[in-house]
């Protein structure tokens, strides 16, 4: 029997590489199924047109807090906010207080996670004990409990030698590690992009090289130890390069763009000056690097699109530039900030485009998906790619309201978000 089918959408699958109008049918059992032989009125009918029907919505990289730093957010306000922001599967970044560094620790966030029911999780574990970049964590037990990517981001793996032993295993197993860029020594105490707005701000600089000899060092270790290594938020040129290189060796490597790198440049931290509400790490960049970093997905460089989605609490970014903490609430302005760079300025395809939030990050993890074919998990995304609206942090799912978009007008947005054939998000409202 039909429970739900949806009439008349586009269907933009960049699973199955297709993109065209269609009828979409959803069983009982909450797949994707063939349309009834017979006219069946059983199920609700959802007209879809002049909508996008996107498959299985992954955002790889996000920060839900909990354990430790739920006044900031947990897994229930993080997986509302996921569901707000029309994404099915959410990557969960280790550096909660405790570090998810044991299979313990893994079992239980994911547990919660499954609890909360609105969005799936890929696990990610630390790298080194505690993200400390010391001793290697426990790889094999959290991989036994489900995690699907190491990492210690917030921090880089800075140790050659750690970073070379994770490689060994990422071969062994296929478990990919997600470097976050920054050579510590470069990085050292600043704050954002050195250039001429911080120099004209007196804010401390952190130079783009901390990113990007970190990336030629990491593409170096990955020639010679193999596995899967992935570059967080990505954000300067030669990282790019380091980037694009590996891949021409044919080396398993992939690099992610955070949405507040490809839309804004370091002018936003004049616009808020003197607050640190666009104080991000790595820093905003100047206009010649964010295009750059446009260039770089539309020439398939980089092949994935994250929200690296960091709430803090309220007051906690209002204070001075140097006493606020790094991050943005990014995952309900996710598709968002996508469709406006890269969909209303008509840069890329709508297959294209989709596929930096569905098969790109699915391929990171490993993870198949078929897509919209019957049998297949009815998660999907219904799009309105066109419609205009201002961002209002007060209206968010997420805890943290903190984000320099705020007031900011963005071209297309989820208006619905299904997972297994239910609504977890329709008509502005998260449907728990
Ligand atoms: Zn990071």
């Amino acid at each position: 029997m039909t429970a739900l089918s949806v009439r008349g959408v586009r269907v933009v699958d960049p699973f199955a590489g297709t993109d065209a109008v269609a009828d979409v049918y959803v069983d009982e059992g909450g797949r994707f199924a063939q349309p009834p032989a017979a006219p069946d009125t059983a199920g609700e009918i959802v007209d879809g047109r002049g909508l996008w029907l996107v498959p299985r919505v992954a955002d790889l990289h996000v920060h839900f807090r909990e354990p430790g730093q739920e006044h900031k957010e947990d897994i229930g306000s993080g997986s509302r906010a996921a569901a707000a922001g029309g994404v099915s599967v959410v990557g969960l970044m280790p550096n909660t207080s405790p570090v998810i560094d044991s299979g313990a620790a893994m079992n239980r966030v994911l547990g919660r996670v499954a609890q909360v029911g609105l969005v799936a999780a890929w696990g990610i574990g630390a790298v080194s004990v505690g993200s400390q970049g010391a001793r290697p964590a426990d790889w094999d037990t959290m991989r036994g409990a489900g995690a699907r990517a190491l990492s210690d981001d917030g921090h880089p793996v800075a140790s050659s030698r750690l970073m070379a032993a994770a490689l060994a295993f990422s071969a062994q197993h296929g478990t990919p590690i997600i470097q976050h860029l920054e050579d510590p020594e470069l990085a050292h105490g600043g704050m954002a992009h050195e250039g001429a707005v911080a120099a004209r701000l007196g804010l401390a600089g952190m130079p783009a090289a901390a990113e990007s000899v970190m990336a030629w060092r990491d593409v170096g270790l990955l020639r010679a130890y193999g596995g899967r290594l992935h570059f967080a938020h990505c954000s300067v040129p030669d990282t790019l390069a380091a980037l694009a290189w590996a891949r021409a060796q044919g080396a398993h490597a992939t690099g992610e763009a955070s949405p507040h790198h490809l839309l804004l440049t370091d002018d936003a931290l004049a616009e808020w000056h003197p607050t640190g509400m666009a104080k991000v790490n790595p820093p905003l960049r100047p206009a010649g690097m964010r295009d750059a970093l446009r260039q770089a997905v539309e020439r398939g460089v980089v092949t994935v699109v994250a929200s690296d989605h960091a709430p803090h609490a309220a007051g906690e970014k209002g204070g001075p530039f140097a006493a606020a903490p790094f991050g943005i609430s990014g995952i309900e302005t996710l598709l968002g900030v996508l469709l406006t760079v890269f969909h209303h300025e008509r840069r890329l395809t709508p297959l294209a485009l989709m596929g930096l939030v569905t098969a790109g990050p699915h391929d990171v993890v490993g993870e198949p998906y078929a897509g919209v074919v019957p049998g297949s998990p009815a998660d999907f995304t219904l799009i309105d790619p066109d419609v205009s609206w201002r961002v209002d942090p007060a209206a968010f799912q997420s805890r943290g309201a903190n984000t320099p978009l705020a007031g900011h007008v963005l071209y297309g947005r989820a208006v619905a978000t299904v997972r297994g054939g239910r609504f977890t998000f329709r008509e502005g409202q998260v449907v728990s």
